[in-house]
């Protein structure tokens, strides 16, 4: 029999739903053919989600939270990884229907793991997360719209979260002149040091928005959607683009065709979770030549997976800023 190892387990039971750290063995696994221990996750805003049921991500009970992890590889049934392998895994279906990051120990498939970059620790790997793997989502999709540091401001929506931290970092480092928009200006000194050249106020985004604005950015990515996403289509410049991931404000996006057919204005949608390896392989790549350690380390704050719960609510309330390191084992 194996040892017996922590694992933060959702529950649900007549509608209520309860999370409890339980300790379980291998057996209790999921299926997959690689078995890792995992050294770190993060909390991102889904796993607030998850956690505090406020919107249906889990999908069977019960369930291990975490949408992502980083670790080592204990045995692989896969001739590509071998024991020792540093490993990461974003999205995928953890946490929906598979067991997740908040775990010691994690049971997947092989085709949905992708080995670290050299240069990249497991505990570096998810202060990036999956927010951060999404923000590099988010400026590929940029850079492929042909969007060049001289065609003027990239905005950054949702500035002080995990995606627009690490967004305003590799675009600031990129060379871009980045505006942040937050609902935290006193977060201002943070984001200017993150490379925020110029920071507004998110109410000026948040009203309902007209067809169309004066043209301000020649691009933007967008953690947020609703009257925000709105507003920022109707003044990014003519032939620019915006590279929408979230929601934080909201699913709605009350818009008009107006800057698509009149300004060739493109939405570029950005999913991390059913992301295909090559793209994967191509951010974790630009990741490793890209992300700004030192700003990493100024957005990361650790935690344990004793902590994870309270910080769940947190998230979802705008009340986290940057990112959650959540160490599970060295
Ligand atoms: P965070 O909570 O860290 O960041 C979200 C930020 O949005 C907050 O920090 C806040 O920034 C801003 N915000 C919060 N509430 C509101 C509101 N009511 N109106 C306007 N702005 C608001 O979350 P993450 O960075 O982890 O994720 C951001 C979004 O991206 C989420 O919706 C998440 O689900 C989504 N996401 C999607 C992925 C995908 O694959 N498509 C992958 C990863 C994330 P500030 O205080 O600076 O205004």
């Amino acid at each position: 029999m194996s040892e017996k190892f922590k694992a933060l387990m959702i529950e649900k039971e007549d509608d209520t739903q309860t999370v409890n750290m339980v300790e379980i063995e291998d057996n209790d696994l999921m299926e997959g053919n690689v078995l890792v221990k995992i050294t770190h996750s993060t909390l991102n805003y889904k796993d607030g989600l998850a956690i505090t049921g406020a919107s249906p991500v889990v999908r069977s009970f019960p369930m291990i939270p975490g949408i992502d992890f980083s670790g080592i590889v204990l045995s692989s049934e896969d001739k590509k990884f071998s024991e020792g392998d540093r490993v990461v895994l974003n999205g995928y279906g953890l946490s929906e229907s598979h067991f997740g990051g908040y775990s010691e120990k994690g049971r997947v498939k092989s085709e949905h793991l992708l080995k670290l970059p050299e240069n990249i620790s497991n505990k570096q790997a998810m202060a990036i997360g999956t927010a951060g793997y999404t923000a590099m989502l988010c400026v590929l999709a940029i850079e492929d719209h042909g969007i060049k540091p001289d065609d003027g401001v990239i905005l950054v929506s949702g500035a002080s979260g995990g995606v627009g931290s690490v967004a305003i970092s590799l675009l600031s480092d990129l060379g871009y002149n980045v505006e942040a928009s937050t609902g935290r200006l006193e977060e201002t000194s943070y984001l200017n040091k993150l490379g925020a050249k110029t920071v507004i106020e998110r109410s000026e985004l948040s009203e309902p928005s007209r067809p169309l604005g004066k043209e301000r950015w020649a691009g933007a990515i967008d953690s947020v959607g609703s009257t925000t996403l709105a507003n920022i289509l109707a003044q990014v410049s003519y032939g620019g683009a915006v590279s929408a991931c979230g929601l934080a404000q909201g699913m709605d996006l009350p818009s008009t065709v107006m800057p698509f057919i009149l300004r060739g204005v493109s939405l570029l949608g950005i999913d991390s979770v059913m992301a295909p390896m090559q793209l994967r392989e191509r951010a974790w790549k630009r990741l490793s030549e890209n992300i700004n350690i030192n700003k990493l380390e100024e957005m990361t704050i650790d935690t344990s997976l004793e902590q994870v719960e309270v910080l769940a609510s947190d998230i979802l309330k705008g009340k986290v800023r940057g990112r959650v390191i959540v160490n599970i084992s060295e």
